[in-house]
């Protein structure tokens, strides 16, 4: 086992660029000892994982199972998209490739028919690729190590974590947005207005997330701290009024602390007004530094996603995927299906620039630019298909 693997058990880790106590030194409490983070904890355990026996979401498929490659579909499904959407696609994706083997083997075009309405059409290319990789380094099995599991391509610590607390009972931590947030809410405080990033940030994290386990409950825990992330201590406005954790929850006690109505929208004040105090002393620092003369920041106009090359990309992918299995289309075909004012003269060498991107990243399949002769192919006939 590596030291990811070990849990600490006894004082909480330290958060490095947000240090504990920093909130209390705010509020002019004293700085929390061993002994109270010990307690805190303890309540969390008994408190959360009581609300999840009773009220924990219902009717996930993906907690009736341990089945390594079923959670690791689950997994890579959840990354991007809201669980309503993906209960219907988990179970119809399971139906059709019932097996790592059934997935390593598919036509890759399968898989990616089978990823309709999922959206992050490279997750489908990826997870085959993931099973393809334990076919051949593994023996066809995902590997129960978080080393290993961290071998495969495209798997970083959250989902090799995920399978390996999830599918294999590990206790190991596994820290995705809701879980940190929830954490350091319980656990912290009030979160910092900007979460500090890089890899330190990354491993303090979860160093937290390793010294909350509660011991022989690492499943359970961490599902139940999606749970109420999901559900109460969500990110904009936490419902703290009826939040089984509030008698133990550090940002509850940091909002009591400062106003005589604790609140979850008293909560959402006190971050917003952090973020902006924030943004005002950088905006200070920067001036005394010379760095740069203030000007209001002026707001990025958000770009509409329908002239996204995001979205030119999956209308592709959705065109490609209504032609019968094996059949392809030309470019010039191709065109008005993706844009309805298509206009070959001009948009043509930008298609092809979103093909050519879609086939590097295994997508879709473009014929030669010459042909057998060493002759230049007409550019708008070069044909377009699924991989
Ligand atoms: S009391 Fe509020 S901040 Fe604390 S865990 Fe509950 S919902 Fe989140």
């Amino acid at each position: 086992m590596t030291s990811q693997h070990t849990r600490a058990t006894t004082s909480q880790p330290s958060a490095g660029d947000e240090p504990a106590g920093d909130d209390q030194q705010r509020t002019g409490e004293a700085a929390p000892t061993a002994d109270d983070a010990e307690r805190r904890r303890a309540h969390a355990h008994a408190a959360l994982l009581a609300w999840y026996a009773r009220e924990g979401r219902a009717g996930l498929p993906w907690r009736a199972t341990r089945d390594p490659y079923a959670i690791l579909v689950s997994e890579v499904m959840l990354q991007q998209t809201q669980v309503e959407r993906v209960i219907p696609k988990y179970l119809a994706f399971l139906e059709r490739f019932p097996t790592l083997a059934a997935l390593a083997e598919a036509p890759t075009a399968d898989v990616i028919r089978a990823w309709a309405g999922l959206g992050y059409n490279m997750r489908a290319v990826r997870l085959q690729e993931v099973a393809r990789q334990a076919q051949r380094d593994f023996g066809g099995q995902l590997p129960s190590a978080l080393d290993n599991l961290m071998r495969l391509k495209g798997i970083g610590r959250y989902t090799a974590g995920a399978v390996a607390a999830f599918a294999f009972g590990a206790p190991i931590a596994t820290v995705d947005t809701n879980i940190r947030r929830t954490l350091w809410r319980i656990l912290r405080g009030v979160e910092p207005a900007v979460w500090p990033s890089g890899e330190r940030a990354a491993r303090e994290t979860l160093a937290l997330a390793e010294w909350a386990l509660p011991p022989g409950r690492a499943y359970d825990w961490q599902q139940a701290l999606m749970d109420l992330g999901a559900t109460i201590c969500v990110a904009r406005r936490p419902a703290c009024e009826r939040c089984p954790l509030r008698d133990c929850c550090a940002a509850w006690a940091e909002v009591a602390a400062v106003t005589l109505f604790p609140s979850g929208e008293a909560l959402a004040r006190l971050r917003a007004e952090r973020a902006s105090a924030a943004g005002s002393a950088s905006t200070e620092a920067r001036v005394a530094e010379g760095a740069a003369p203030y000007t209001t920041p002026r707001r990025r106009q958000a770009q509409p996603f329908t002239s996204t090359t995001r979205y030119y990309r999956g209308r592709i992918i959705v065109a490609l995927r209504a032609l019968a299995p094996g059949a392809s289309l030309s470019l010039g075909e191709l065109g008005p299906l993706v844009k309805p004012d298509y206009h070959a003269e001009d948009d043509l060498p930008w298609l092809r620039m979103l093909v050519e991107g879609l086939a590097r990243d295994g997508l879709a399949r473009l014929s030669d630019a010459e042909n057998a002769e060493g002759e230049s192919a007409d550019p708008a006939g070069r044909r377009v298909s699924l991989p």
